[in-house]
Parts: structure tokens; sequence; C-alpha cells
């Protein structure tokens, strides 16, 4: 692996693994390809915080243009998370075999809330695609809580959902469930 196109979906994952990958590869590209982030608002927070960081450590930062490419994900799908993903390095591999880097990967690697096998599997899938592009597969997830208690010390902005509003949603009625079990749990004991 000399050139990697990495794909990005956050700062705070960024801050996690992209000095050990800066270690492994001649050159490293930060792809930040998210048309998953919803609303727009939110978007251009977590990009704008992104490509500070970015700057700040002189890494290259590309940003490719959400346009509607998320109109092409089934948000009702059982599967949408796969589809998501092979959207999103879909689009990685693509701009990495257009200006001849030879590997790419994801920061999603990091996240325990992602579903690792199947960001394998769609990267895996996707490099069939790109004979001169390897898909590099990672496990970072014991590199995750170190980097967002980095982030928070910094006061870099984390987000408290995945991107698609389906997630925020879902997320949102698993922590009710979960305050309300505790409210009870609570009660139980007094
Ligand atoms: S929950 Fe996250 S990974 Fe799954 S579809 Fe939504 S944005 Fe994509």
């Amino acid at each position: 692996m000399k050139l990697l196109a990495l794909h990005t979906c956050c700062a705070p994952c960024l801050m996690g693994v992209y000095d050990v990958l800066a270690e492994e590869a001649e050159r490293v590209a930060v792809i930040f390809y998210n048309p998953n982030i919803e609303p727009m608002d939110e978007y251009l927070k977590r990009r704008d915080t992104c490509f500070d960081y970015a700057r700040e450590k002189d890494i290259d930062f590309i940003e490719i243009a959400p346009d509607n490419d998320w109109e092409q994900v089934d948000a009702n799908d059982e599967q949408r998370c796969f589809s998501c993903y092979l959207l999103r390095l879909g689009r990685t591999a693509q701009w990495a075999a257009s200006n001849s880097y030879d590997s790419f990967a994801t920061t999603l690697s990091i996240s325990p809330w992602q579903n690792l096998e199947a960001i394998n599997r769609a990267g895996t899938h996707i490099a069939q695609s790109y004979p001169d592009v390897s898909f590099a597969q990672y496990d970072f997830r014991n590199y995750y809580r170190e980097a967002q208690n980095k982030a928070r010390d910094l006061g870099i902005y984390r987000q408290n959902y995945c991107g698609c509003l389906r997630g925020r949603a879902e997320v949102q009625e698993q922590r009710k469930r979960c305050k309300k079990a505790s409210a009870s749990r609570n009660s139980d004991t007094k």
C-alpha cells in the first residue's frame, strides 16, 4: 500500500486512525464523501470540522459533493447500511482509481456502532471492479474510546447519531427505551 484513499466520515474517527495509516502509506488522501448525512446543516458541520482538522494537520482533503446520491439508497430497506457503505466506498474507490492511488480504506472501521462485517463485505465487493486498487481492511475499534476522548478534550464536534434520519430516529428510540428501563430499575430498588 503506497497511496491510500481514506474515506472519512467525521473528524473524531479520522483523528483516531490517521496517524497509524500515515505511518503505513507513502501518502494518504482523505476523501469526505457522505451523502448519507442528513440534514444539510449536520452535513456541513461534520464536513467543516473534518476540513479544519485536516488543514491543521496538513492532510490532503478532498470533498466529493453529495449531490442527490442518497436517493439511490432505500431508507426503509433492512440492508440500507450495506447499501450506504457500498455507495460511499464505491465513490472512494473510483476516486482512487482515477487518481492512480493503489488502495482505499475507511475510518468507519473504528466505530463500534458500525457493522464491520458489512463494511468489509462492501469494500471487498467494490475492489473487484478496480483491478489496480485494493481494499485495505482494518479493525480500529480499540482506538475508538481514545479518539472520542481526544476529540472531546480538544472541543471537536462529536455527533450523536450515525448519519441518516432513519438512523437518528432509531437511536433516539433506543435511548428513550434505555432511559425508561433505567428509571424503572431505579424505582424497583427504592
Ligand atoms: S445508519 Fe449510518 S450506515 Fe446505516 S444507512 Fe444510516 S447513515 Fe448509513
